[in-house]
């Protein structure tokens, strides 16, 4: 499996709604994808925000993150939950005027249960049988 970003919608009761998973992601990036807007827009009544791994272990938003995240607030009037997910830490961005990004990202305490999915999803086991093989 090759290390790649994914990405997950999670609704208002922190469940899991749709993992988006696309074909051509990348360690640095998961393809616009008209099929993740059509799910947060259909499933908008019930959204709580969406969650994306950055493998490398980079903490804060891209500057595409950036622009995706105001895109879809844009787009459903309304504010979400950014959650980007390292191999060590889970970051919980939200629109913050009085940060120059837009953003501001706070390590989040809560225990979900779709980080560890998520991670799986992205990256391959790191028990040294799995590195050798890859
Ligand atoms: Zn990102």
């Amino acid at each position: 499996m090759e290390v790649a970003e994914a990405a997950v919608v999670i609704d208002h009761d922190d469940q899991p709604t749709y993992w988006h998973l696309p074909a051509g992601r990348t360690a640095a990036s998961i393809p616009d994808s008209r099929d993740l807007w059509m799910v947060l827009w259909n499933g908008r009544e019930r959204l709580a925000g969406v969650a994306h791994t950055h493998p490398a272990g980079v903490d804060q938003p891209s500057s595409i993150d950036l622009v995706t995240f105001r895109a879809c607030e844009d787009g459903l009037g309304r504010r979400l939950s950014w959650w980007i997910v390292t191999p060590t830490e889970v970051m919980l961005c939200s629109h913050d005027p009085t940060d120059p990004r837009g953003y501001r990202c706070h390590p989040d305490p809560v225990p979900h249960a779709w980080v560890e999915p998520l991670r799986r999803h992205s990256w391959p086991a790191t028990d040294s049988s799995a590195r050798e093989e890859s």
